[in-house]
């Protein structure tokens, strides 16, 4: 007996994520992703027939899909990411760090470091099958809670082979700073804590800042859970930034990204701090708008020590390409334990001894 994994979306490039768990009889859809460019069309729910659907946080590329899912199928989210569920969409709760059983499997969560109500999933199936979600380890805010052991492990691996250690990436974006700009950014997402670093640059810089209503009512959301779902230590810079109004004309101004375009903003620039659109590569090869990252992923070594940590024999980049050269690096990043095909099994058997002795 052992259960199947069907990847119908999310494998060889950054795209939706659905994931098809199939194990003691039943058959379990993690995340049911939408299109992360507007008019795309969503291929991979069609015909598909599921027992229950997880969903792992509230990015469009995780959750825009549900609409797409009969509303009798059952749905587990966190209380906070339901929030972002279709209007009278029925769902049950995942504990933000907890253990569940759903339709007979035992399910495992825990802060997955990305976002507001994220949680990662771990099913005890079959020596265990880990999926990440969106997971990152360098989230100021949000904390990442160490997972238990996985044969099978699913991992977000959104930066490719990019491992730039997130002080780098702050540094280079603080040197942007001192120029008018706009951040637009997801609101449940790196907006939390690019809200309080924001606050205290604004600060030592004199500069007026702004951020978005949303961003607050999340701050506040987040500071009404228990308080060890939070990175310890941050509670007063959170209310301060709550306590603090916005500037009439803000030169640093933290927006909920909602597709703004140079022309929206002419008084400021736009630094983009996140996944690029086709579109939004155009006008930063054009000049019109900046970019410098902001890590809200596993980059590549954490992906290979959270593998390590799973002690996984099988594991699984998402959400990246998978082309020729990734492929190689990916295989010498992995080892053995590099895969790449949509549907894979989870045995029970024993590991084989060549995955105990890759500890690289
Ligand atoms: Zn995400």
């Amino acid at each position: 007996m052992s259960a199947a994994i069907q990847i119908l979306s999310g494998l060889g490039g950054k795209g939706p994520a659905a994931i098809v768990v199939e194990a003691q009889g039943k058959r379990l859809l993690l995340d049911a992703g939408g299109a992360l460019h507007p008019g795309e069309p969503i291929t991979w729910a069609s015909g598909l027939d599921v027992d229950a659907v997880l969903i792992s946080h509230d990015h469009v590329d995780h959750i825009g899909g549900v609409a797409e899912l009969p509303a009798q199928i059952p749905l587990y989210c966190t209380p906070l990411v339901a929030e972002a569920l279709p209007p009278q969409r029925a769902w049950q709760p995942l504990p933000y760090r907890g253990r569940i059983n759903v339709e007979g499997i035992a399910v495992t969560t825990g802060q997955a470091g990305h976002s507001l109500g994220g949680v990662w999933l771990h099913l005890d199936v079959e020596g265990g099958i880990f999926y990440s979600g969106d997971s990152c380890f360098e989230s100021r805010l949000f904390p990442f809670d160490t997972p238990p052991p996985a044969h099978t492990a699913l991992l977000d691996a959104s930066y490719g082979r990019y491992d730039q250690p997130q002080a780098q990436c702050i540094h280079a974006i603080g040197k942007a700073l001192d120029h008018p700009l706009v951040l637009p950014v997801p609101e449940t997402g790196r907006a939390l804590e690019m809200a309080l670093w924001l606050a205290e640059e604004a600060d030592q810089r004199h500069l007026p800042w702004a951020i978005d209503p949303i961003i607050r009512d999340n701050l506040a959301a987040l500071l009404a859970l228990p308080n060890d779902l939070r990175r310890k230590g941050l509670d007063e810079a959170i209310r301060a930034v709550l306590k603090r109004p916005n500037a009439v004309h803000p030169a640093l101004w933290l927006i909920s990204d909602r597709g703004d375009n140079p022309a929206d903003w002419p008084h400021h620039r736009l630094l983009h701090t996140g996944y690029l659109t086709p579109q939004r590569r155009q006008q930063l090869a054009a000049g019109e708008v900046l970019w410098q990252r902001w890590n809200v992923h596993l980059r590549a070594s954490h992906l290979v020590a959270l593998a390590n940590q799973l002690q996984a024999a099988q594991v699984a980049p998402l959400f990246t390409s998978l082309h020729a050269d990734a492929e190689v690096a990916w295989r010498d990043l992995l080892g053995e334990r590099f895969i790449t095909q949509p549907s894979l099994n989870a045995p029970s058997a024993t590991r084989p001894l060549s995955s105990l002795l890759l500890t690289h």
